[in-house]
């Protein structure tokens, strides 16, 4: 390598790494580096001392490296190491340097031989080493067949793959020669996350310990499980030569013989062992430093950008000037003011795209979650029928009535009123919720001043609890003004007379509640909702699951393979239907629910009931609301009262436009 800029890419790289490192988790770039994973007792220590020439790692049984060890190896005249977590201290005796990799170890993850995905960081100043910056993870444990693996396996994979998974780190994955390579634990999950092997270095250990007659030649030719980046074999020193602390150095020279010797190797000799490996990944790892530095740039410069941005916003706080102090505290003040406005009354500059704010979940709870608590509303129809005959008969008394009393039908009915009290609570319920969630999102910017930011949460939020409390009386209040008087003149009402004819209406033409309570009535196909749904139970033989593109109308449900709504696929109308919840399966992170047919026919082919999945619960409970708007219901409480019972109730006493989808089949039966 002639070229000096090209020397210059991993200590800059290192530079970025250690800047980042120092600010924390506020800004993070994904730094090209070289992830060493492999199976316990791999090797994967051996070699990385062997670059350095030096014992300095802990050893032992069971799981050693427990926290991620960034090791940056840096050309220099002289040796001496140096920890990130203590800058000042110079490290020239590396026994001192394994017992503080242990000590900072144990910082973090307790004595108790915890894991910790928090690295460490380890600069290694030496005249033997080439520039090269590596990770030493957590070796992989081996997870007997059968066997429930314990916790801290899971955690382990976990913590590879977080490092792995990036792009921008080449994968060293590193097996003993003295097992089969096709059961290596580094490349199977190599493999997982770069399954082309484009990023993935294999380097054998222990060739030395191979049985007679065998050798690694063919996996070494990269014959038998080809990378593009090929394999490097290894020999490092065994158990014993390290109890008997031979030197590296030596261990170089024997390691440079047995490749010359060997038969099976001797032609490859150049291109095997430490020093050549250390020579490959520096070349690797400085090519692929190059190759990403575009994107690097660019992610540099829009972190630089917002950084900057973010400069500006505290240029005028200047908190020794006294003057300032109070228009500092003002502006803040005044900002959190706006900021809430436009999360709550919605805005049309900086729109975010990523979750919904708290004034557009405010409305999903109006528009979406209030209606359908009302709907879960539940009664029995036997029970309401046995009411009402208690009812008219203590109304009666010792006499025999010739009529129904109007005294018991405004019993019943108040009774149904006052079931209203729970769900316009509960609806307070979750818009109080979401405002003061709104507020912490607000006051999340005064971070810096603790102090003043607790002062204004408790009281912006002291303001919002006093509002709940009169917003409640106020619905309470109201409710009970509905009950006290029961108009049976308003136009709405639907008395006796009317409720047969309106019955047979409502059969040819359908009401639908929709926001604001627009009365649609007889258009034919007016387009309640449009969107990708996925039938998760469609004959497994086509693999189960499968999205389309649905139209929800308040006539029917159709759906189509895609947008285009050319190729229709089917068309299911909306009779007799309703709505359950289907358990989220356990290996799926998809959430169902389920249309079903109330006469226990088939919805679709040989389906007693199609399941819907979505990606996430409020898209479930959306959908369900838009359901709902076509009418189709949920199911209630299984179990006790039918849904004809329910949904005839719902007609007598619901106001008009409130009202579900009468069945064609069976006229809805008053109660009075
Ligand atoms: P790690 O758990 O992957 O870090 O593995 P270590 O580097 O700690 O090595 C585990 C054991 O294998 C140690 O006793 C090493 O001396 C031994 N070892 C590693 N590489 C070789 C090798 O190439 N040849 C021999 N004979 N022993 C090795
Ligand atoms: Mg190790």
């Amino acid at each position: 390598m002639g070229n000096r800029g090209m020397e210059e890419l991993i200590p800059l790289v290192n530079k970025l790494q250690d800047a980042f490192s120092s600010i924390g988790q506020s800004c993070h770039l994904d730094l090209p580096q070289i992830a060493v994973v492999g199976g316990q007792s791999a090797g994967k220590s051996s070699v990385l001392e062997n670059f350095v020439g030096r014992d300095f790692l802990p050893r032992g049984s069971g799981i050693v490296t427990r926290r991620p060890l960034i090791l940056q190896l840096i050309f220099s005249k002289t040796e001496y190491a140096e920890f990130l977590h203590c800058k000042s201290k110079k490290f020239t005796d590396f026994d001192e340097v394994r017992q503080e990799i242990e000590a900072e170890t144990d910082r973090v993850t307790g004595t108790n031989k915890g894991i910790s995905p928090v690295p460490i960081n380890l600069r290694v100043y030496s005249p033997h080493v080439l520039n090269l910056t590596l990770i030493d993870l957590p070796g992989i444990t081996k997870v007997p067949v059968g066997d429930q693996p314990p916790d801290i396996e899971y955690q382990i994979k976990d913590m590879i793959l977080q490092f792995i998974s990036r792009e921008s780190s080449l994968i060293l994955a590193v097996t003993p020669a003295n097992m089969d390579l096709a059961n290596s634990d580094a490349l199977k999950l190599a493999k997982e996350v770069d399954p082309q092997g484009l990023r993935t270095i294999g380097v054998i250990t222990k060739l030395d310990l191979m049985d007679e007659g065998t050798d690694a030649r063919d996996v070494l030719e990269n014959k038998l499980l080809p990378l593009r980046r090929g394999y490097i074999g290894v020999v490092n020193r065994s158990q014993k030569d390290i109890e008997g602390k031979k030197d590296i150095r030596a261990a170089l020279a024997a390691e440079r013989k047995f490749f010359l010797s060997h038969p099976a190797y001797r032609h490859m000799a150049d291109r095997m062992g430490t020093p050549h490996l250390q020579k490959t990944l520096n070349q690797q790892l400085t090519n692929h430093i190059r190759e990403s530095l575009p994107t690097l740039r660019s992610k540099l410069q829009s972190q630089l950008l917002s950084l900057e941005k973010e400069v500006e916003e505290y240029k005028n706080f200047r908190p020794d000037d006294p003057t300032r102090k109070t228009k500092a505290l003002l502006q803040m003040v005044q900002q959190f003011g706006v900021d809430f406005e436009k999360r709550i009354e919605g805005s049309g500059d900086q729109v975010d795209t990523l979750e919904l704010s708290g004034g557009a979940r405010i409305n999903r709870i109006f528009h979406e979650r209030f209606p359908f608590e009302l709907v879960k509303m539940e009664f029995d129809e036997k029970d309401l029928r046995r009411e009402i005959s208690y009812a008219i008969k203590n109304i009666h008394g010792v006499r025999t009535g010739l009529f129904t009393p109007d005294l018991a039908f405004e019993a019943i009915v108040k009774k149904q009123v006052v079931k209203l009290k729970e769900p316009c609570l509960k609806c307070v319920d979750l818009v109080i919720q979401e405002l003061i969630s709104t507020v912490r999102q607000c006051t999340s910017k005064l971070s810096s001043y603790p102090r003043l930011r607790e002062e204004t949460e408790r009281i912006v939020t002291t303001y919002i609890r006093e509002r709940e409390g009169r917003t409640k009386d106020q619905i309470l209040l109201l409710i009970d003004i509905e009950q006290s008087y029961i108009n049976t003149n308003h136009e709405d009402f639907i008395g006796f007379a009317n409720a047969q004819q309106r019955s047979t209406q409502l059969n040819k033409k359908r009401a639908i509640p929709n926001q604001g309570e627009i009365l649609v009535l007889g258009i034919p196909s007016q387009v309640i909702r449009r969107g990708w749904l996925t039938i998760n139970n469609i004959s497994l033989m086509k693999g189960g699951s499968k999205e389309y593109w649905f139209v929800l109308t308040a006539e029917s449900l159709s759906w189509y393979k895609d947008e285009e709504e050319k190729e229709k696929k089917y068309m299911l109308p909306l009779d007799n239907l309703k709505i359950r919840d289907v358990e989220k399966g356990f290996m799926s992170n998809k959430h169902v629910f389920a249309i079903f047919n109330t006469e226990q026919r088939n919805v679709y082919k040989d389906l007693r009931q199609i399941e819907l999945a979505c990606d996430s619960q409020e898209d479930v409970d959306s959908w369900k609301a838009s359901f709902l708007r076509a009418g189709v219901y949920p199911e209630k409480d299984q179990g006790r009262g039918t849904w004809d019972g329910n949904r005839s109730a719902q007609l007598t006493l619901d106001l008009p436009n409130r009202c579900p989808r009468p069945p064609p089949s069976a006229p809805a039966r008053p109660f009075f």
